[in-house]
């Protein structure tokens, strides 16, 4: 589709972007950036200033004249309320419009226990950190699901984890009580979206693996997340492995590397070999003490996962695979695996500035994701202007 040019046709919306990107940041940049008159923009500046968007700062006077009023985009002038769940950890916060942290709460929620029970906590949680803010200032939802996604809808498909949520659309569920737009997407996604923002603004192409209870990833092509047909991109975790024993795997199919590499795979080979293990953190504490049997069952399922990562880096050729999830993050011998497995087993030209690193954010991506995404959405220009007319 070719761009539409800016001007003359410059909406609220596309002013509120300008500013917000700081392509202009006084009345005077923007009639020149966008060629509107001097009335027509000061009538979408005091439009963006009345709904709490934007606000007017005075620079320390320069030599002589009036100084400038600059604008800024108000972070301050809204809220969005995100909720990353994941199988094992849940994150609930109340974020700014820039996407900060400005309360939040964890919890251990059994996921399994099914939306009508999982929704109205989380919906609870966000009232309780709303406060005395008023509830106009929500401008919106993101939610991350440990599921797959048909993210125009909302709807989970074919939940990894959550086998209660299937087929569960969960937008009109939480606009019955905040009625502002509501975004669903998968999550390593979200992971994805808040890694690459936060820590990798300037690569176009990374891919996050989420190595944890289950296996996926999220895939930056380009900057933007790619969702695939109906938002089944990145389900990394059933690509089949070679001689995986013939494991049944959840979703119908032998082998997938989830069903061999995972957390969960991972437990139940140590309790096949007689380890009395419970949970990651037992697995993490035998790796700490060395034991020699769980470091081989642990490497090899880092190597299983290489080379299935080893194919997307083929396939996709990322600049950086972060490698997040709490597997990741405590095991190291399964990282150091992976690396050697991808750098053995891609092609020459897809490694070359490969990085393979562990992820910056951690569980903090979870949130930061979500935020960005419902931000994304609701400042964009469509939305602003459709709020307007
Ligand atoms: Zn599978």
């Amino acid at each position: 589709m070719p761009r539409r040019p800016a001007a003359p046709l410059a909406t609220t919306g596309e002013i509120l972007r300008l500013i917000r990107t700081g392509e202009a940041v006084t009345r005077a940049d923007l009639g020149r950036v966008t060629g509107l008159s001097r009335p027509a923009v000061q009538l979408r500046v005091g439009e963006l200033i009345d709904r709490g968007l934007v606000v007017e700062r005075t620079d320390a006077p320069s030599t002589g004249g009036r100084p400038p009023v600059r604008l800024e985009f108000n972070a301050a002038g809204g809220v969005v309320l995100v909720a990353a769940l994941g199988a094992g950890r849940t994150r609930v916060a109340l974020c700014d419009l820039a996407g900060e942290e400005l309360a939040g709460r964890r919890f251990h929620i059994d996921v399994e226990e099914g939306p009508e029970v999982v929704l109205p906590l989380l919906m609870d949680t966000w009232e309780e950190l709303l406060g005395d803010r008023p509830r106009s200032m929500v401008r919106g939802v993101g939610m991350g699901v440990p599921a797959t996604v048909e993210f125009a809808e909302g709807r989970t498909e074919s939940a990894r984890v959550m086998a209660s949520w299937t087929g569960v659309v969960i937008p009109p569920i939480i606009r019955a009580r905040f009625d502002v737009p509501v975004l669903v997407d998968n999550d390593v996604n979200v992971l994805a979206v808040g890694e690459h923002r936060g820590a990798y603004p300037d690569v176009a192409d990374l891919v996050f693996v989420k190595i944890s209870t289950r296996i996926g990833a999220g895939i930056v092509s380009g900057g933007e997340i790619l969702r695939g047909a109906l938002g089944a991109a990145g389900e990394i975790g059933h690509v089949p492995v070679r001689d995986g024993g013939g494991v049944l795997c959840r979703c119908g199919n032998i082998d997938c590397v989830d069903s061999v590499a995972s957390g969960t795979a991972l437990l139940r080979e140590l309790r096949a070999a007689g380890r009395d293990v419970k949970s990651i953190e037992d697995v993490t504490a035998l790796i700490r003490a060395g034991d020699a049997e769980t470091m081989a069952i642990v490497r090899e399922a880092g190597r299983r996962i290489g080379e299935v990562i080893a194919g997307a880096v083929n396939i996709l050729n990322p600049s950086v695979v972060v490698l997040g999830g709490d597997v990741a993050e405590t095991f190291g011998p399964l990282v150091s695996s992976i690396r050697e497995v991808v750098y053995r087993r891609s092609t020459a030209l897809a490694t070359r500035r490969l990085r393979i690193e562990a992820s910056r954010l951690g569980p903090q991506a979870g949130i930061a994701g979500c935020a960005l995404m419902v931000i994304d959405h609701v400042l964009s220009p469509e939305a602003v202007d459709d709020h307007t007319h």
